[in-house]
């Protein structure tokens, strides 16, 4: 994702700079505003679309998390269990660099089928081509959806491509968000009456190809044309469909593993649904960590939604001293069991609310 999706001005460096200082609220600044590359480079990238380096990273075990980074038990956070997320975080992490159509992103999509099929979720997946500046690339959006008695749908996504950058895994950008919601698949898939909407269907659907493809001298090169390839696939096929109709809201988590968790109002998001989820993250006793500022627009995966008039909330921490954004320093040490429990907390006792709200 990028901030300030709908500017233009602005260049990487500016953009590094004030996310240093995290001082980046109203600032104009563009991801995808820096000169265009070359036709040879363009023709070199588009040659080797899987050319990200294999991972530096280390085998990390749940006893490196430090004690005030651990999960509260499940029976604290509404039956989450923080520490299942954990797991799932951790093994995404060791499969190295995940950008679309790599063989480390094969191997996640083939964990997240395996876990959600020992959920017993019903599932589906769209295999796509993706026309990017590299090339075509092959992408596939995995949906599990866990039926309702009503027309309503309450689609929950997170994005669990990583961005092309040499030794980037992504322990917060994507695989926090993806941990979490492979827990919430947990959850809803199974028959507990404690973790059943009252009618709505909630569909939870894990999305390829986030990340702008064009990556120069290590930034990747955001524009509205190269970026959330998975969320616009699935907001026309549901459109074609006509689901889109029955989508009442979308839930968006990206970057949401953040030691140190901040989540600010989004620009972009509905008010209605941010008012929903941070009034019972108030309510939880996690006012420090879903703060009333706001935020961005933040360029993410609820864009395509907002876009065709669907209600969509983003849940992103991008301000919190996030120095590692998109760096190979996004690694298991800057994320906690605790952060993904809390989110996946709040997101379980607000699915109620936005439900009922009318
Ligand atoms: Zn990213």
């Amino acid at each position: 994702m990028r901030e300030g999706a709908r500017t233009q001005g602005g260049t990487w460096a500016q953009q590094a700079t004030l996310l240093r200082v995290a001082a980046i609220v109203s600032a104009m600044v563009c991801a995808g505003c820096s000169t265009a590359a070359t036709n040879a480079e363009k023709a070199t990238r588009a040659a080797t679309p899987t050319a990200a380096a294999p991972a530096a990273a280390q085998p990390v075990t749940a006893t490196s998390v430090a004690p005030g980074d651990a999960a509260p038990p499940a029976s604290q956070t509404a039956g989450f269990d923080g520490a299942r997320a954990w797991e799932h975080l951790v093994k995404q992490v060791g499969f190295g660099p995940r950008p679309p159509q790599t063989p480390a992103i094969a191997r996640t999509q083939e964990y997240i089928k395996s876990q959600l099929a020992n959920y017993g979720c019903a599932e589906e997946d769209d295999d796509f081509t993706a026309h990017t500046p590299i090339g075509a690339l092959r992408m596939k959006n995995i949906v599990a959806k866990v039926p309702g008695t009503g027309r309503e749908i309450i689609l929950l996504l997170t994005h669990y491509d990583t961005v092309r950058v040499t030794n980037f895994v992504g322990a917060n950008d994507s695989a926090s968000s993806t941990a979490v919601m492979l827990e919430m698949a947990r959850l809803y898939c199974g028959a507990s009456p404690a973790h059943k909407l009252a009618s709505a269907s909630l569909w939870i659907a894990f999305l390829d190809g986030e990340e702008a493809q064009s990556v120069i001298d290590g930034k990747a090169q955001w524009t509205d044309e190269d970026s959330v390839y998975g969320s616009r696939e699935l907001a026309a096929r549901l459109a074609v469909s006509g689901d889109l109709k029955r989508v009442k809201a979308v839930v968006l988590a990206d970057m949401i593993g953040d030691r140190n968790l901040e989540i600010r109002r989004e620009a972009n998001s509905t008010p209605w649904l941010v008012d929903v989820i941070w009034g019972t993250a108030k309510r939880l006793g996690y006012g420090k960590i879903f703060l009333d500022d706001r935020q961005g627009p933040v360029g993410d995966d609820h864009d395509p939604f907002v876009n065709r008039g669907v209600n969509a909330v983003d849940l992103i921490d991008f301000e919190s001293g996030n120095t590692f954004w998109h760096t190979p320093q996004d690694a298991v040490d800057k994320v906690s069991p605790r952060s993904l429990a809390i989110v996946g907390h709040v997101l379980v006792e607000s699915l109620p609310g936005i439900e009922k709200h009318r």
